[in-house]
């Protein structure tokens, strides 16, 4: 089974109430090796009753909470960040088994994971009030800004640590209480995360986790009256889902929801830093994040030299169990995934796209595809239409810059886009035209805890991280003195 240095990280309970718990039902569920298919743990199978109880808790918990001075909860949130650090090899274990992501990139998960709990220990600090200029010489106008209570969090498998940061540090720093529904394949991390706050000092009740039936669970989340705020990353149909549960009890919402990224390509561009950013993008946790390239448009005249230099670059890549030394695709997360992967694929060729390279399920079998580069894809392919979420670069030929960027709006979502020229004005104007919310310049990596993450249209409500993340757990309060 499984073997950690701290034995103490592998749970089969959840926290609730103060206690780590079990089902009252006493049932559970597998959770399973994403690379072998093999169970390695079994988690509780929690449901309404246990959900309503940690609501209570979570209610009580935030009374106290609240009434911490910012530097208090600091102090807590940086001691919790720093046990991250210190188990970080045991968490990246758990990450790469759970969810398949290669060891190497499971560790930088932990770093980044733990950055939003620094990032959003210090923004505690500077959660100011302001004093407005009164209209009248007997009044005074305050605005002070509060927590708003006690908040949801329902997260996915694809970062099963940094989208529970993400969003827990933020609720913590702000001073509420958070209930965390971790993703199904994921709820180990989830539960070793919970188990390492508590060793940093955060009282019961604050942060509990509900690993189980995520309608059950995600239902009371949604209906319950006192809980005032959800904050979900997953998929767009999910998030429309949460969303019309919430509106009877008017919560606030964040949605990170998907995306279908462009990477644009121009004549221009540097043709190696365009390949490096796309296969950053694109074959990052084997194309399982929701800024992942989608569809690469590439202008004609360095069409033919970015086909053959990405084709090598794929080639290049390792394939195998994220455990195992220089591997650098795992599994994807199971079988569904890979019949998206095939269908997209499928279409594309019937319609005339051409294969450079993969186009198979990977000769180690399970959940395995090779790294595939399919070119000569146009706007009525399912490619252009559909998050794949798989190791598939998309190849699409432009002309002309108005063009492309139509192409590249044409679509629901708006989380990420990239674009690659050495043009100082298209490297102004073309972010400008583009209906995205964070745009990569000569750059396939973009996320920071520093920086706004979040998307326009259909990909999502709010943003996550930088200083302007902690608003989302933030009421604003006006009050007006009449001296
Ligand atoms: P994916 O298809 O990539 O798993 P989902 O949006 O279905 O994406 O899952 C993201 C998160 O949403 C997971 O934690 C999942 O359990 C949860 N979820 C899925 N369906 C529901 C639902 N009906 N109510 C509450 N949570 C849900």
């Amino acid at each position: 089974m499984i073997k950690l240095n701290n034995a103490g990280l592998l749970l089969d309970s959840c926290p609730v109430d103060g206690e780590w718990s079990h089902a009252r039902s006493g049932q559970t569920m597998a959770v399973v090796n994403a690379a072998t298919g093999e169970k390695i743990a079994d988690v509780p199978l929690m449901g309404q009753a246990e959900t309503r109880q940690a609501i209570a808790a979570a209610e009580a918990a935030q009374q106290e909470w609240k009434q911490q001075t910012a530097a208090e909860r600091a102090k807590i949130l940086h001691r919790w960040a720093s046990l991250m650090h210190d188990n970080s090899d045991d968490l990246a274990r758990l990450i790469t088994l759970e969810g398949g992501k290669p060891l190497a990139e499971a560790r930088g998960e932990i770093t980044y994971a733990a950055s939003f709990i620094s990032w959003f220990a210090e923004e505690a600090k500077r959660v100011d009030g302001v004093l407005l200029q009164p209209t009248s010489a007997d009044r005074r106008f305050i605005v002070t800004k509060q927590p708003v209570g006690v908040c949801a969090a329902i997260t996915p498998w694809n970062f099963p640590a940094a989208m529970i940061t993400r969003k827990v540090a933020p609720a913590l720093a702000a001073g509420c209480a958070i209930i965390v529904k971790p993703a199904e394949q994921t709820p180990l991390t989830a539960l070793a995360l919970a188990k390492l706050a508590e060793c940093a000092g955060l009282p019961a009740g604050l942060l509990q986790v509900l690993t189980g039936d995520a309608k059950e669970i995600g239902g009371e989340l949604c209906r319950n009256a006192t809980v005032r705020k959800l904050s979900f990353t997953g998929s767009t149909q999910t998030g429309r889902l949460l969303m019309a549960q919430c509106a009877p009890t008017i919560k606030k919402l964040s949605l990170e929801l998907g995306g279908n990224a462009p990477v644009i390509v121009f004549d221009d561009a540097d043709l190696d830093l365009a390949v490096q950013g796309i296969m950053a993008s694109k074959f990052r946790n084997s194309g399982q994040t929701c800024v992942c390239a989608n569809r690469i448009y590439v202008q004609s005249g360095i069409y033919p030299a970015l086909c053959a230099e990405l084709v090598q670059a794929v080639e290049a890549l390792k394939v195998g169990n994220g455990l195992e030394e220089g591997v650098t695709q795992g599994p994807l997360i199971n079988e569904q995934a890979i019949e998206k992967v095939e269908r997209h694929i499928h279409d594309a060729l019937e319609k005339g796209a051409t294969l450079l390279t993969g186009g198979h399920k990977h000769p180690l079998g399970g959940n395995f595809f090779s790294p595939t580069v399919v070119a000569n894809v146009t706007q009525q392919m399912s490619f252009a239409r559909e998050e794949t979420f798989g190791p598939v670069a998309a190849l699409f030929k432009f002309e002309t810059d108005a063009e492309v960027v139509n192409y590249a709006n044409d679509t629901e979502f708006g989380l990420a886009a990239y674009i690659f020229t050495r043009d100082a004005k298209r490297q102004w104007q073309i972010p400008e035209a583009l209906e995205y919310g964070m745009v990569g310049v000569n750059t396939g990596l973009i996320s920071s805890e520093v920086a706004p993450f979040g998307g326009m249209k259909q990909s999502g409500l709010g943003r996550e991280g930088s200083r302007f993340g902690i608003d989302e757990y933030l009421e604003m309060k006006y009050v007006c003195v009449n001296l």
